[in-house]
């Protein structure tokens, strides 16, 4: 906890309308899915089009793969990620990861 990583937002969920949206690299195919905090919808790309994919396990288990999307090798995706995949242009701002005490909101304009 003391040295918290920085994740890349992508903005906030459509579903739930509160859970910052954040790209999960799968640990076991490396494929990038969108996942809310809040309620874990879960989408395949930043534009969060259509209805998000039900994970209904805690384990979040990738679509592709079936490898935990929560347990590590996964992790956050970070710059070098989202630029392979042509997402950092998703990027809205970022911050730090779940868990981590959040109790007043951002609202810089
Ligand atoms: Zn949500
Ligand atoms: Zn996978």
């Amino acid at each position: 906890m003391s040295q918290p990583e920085t994740i890349n937002y992508f903005g906030f969920c459509k579903r739930c309308g509160t859970g910052p949206l954040a790209a999960r690299v799968c640990g076991g195919c490396e494929r990038l899915w969108v996942i809310c905090d809040e309620c874990d919808a879960t989408w395949p790309d930043p534009t969060c089009e259509g209805e998000p994919i039900a994970l209904s396990d805690p384990d979040l288990p990738c679509p592709v793969c079936n490898a935990s999307l929560i347990q590590p090798p996964s992790r956050w995706a970070d710059l070098a990620d989202l630029t392979r995949v042509g997402w950092r242009k998703n990027v809205m701002g970022q911050g730090t990861p779940f868990g981590v005490e959040r109790d007043q909101t951002d609202e810089k304009e």
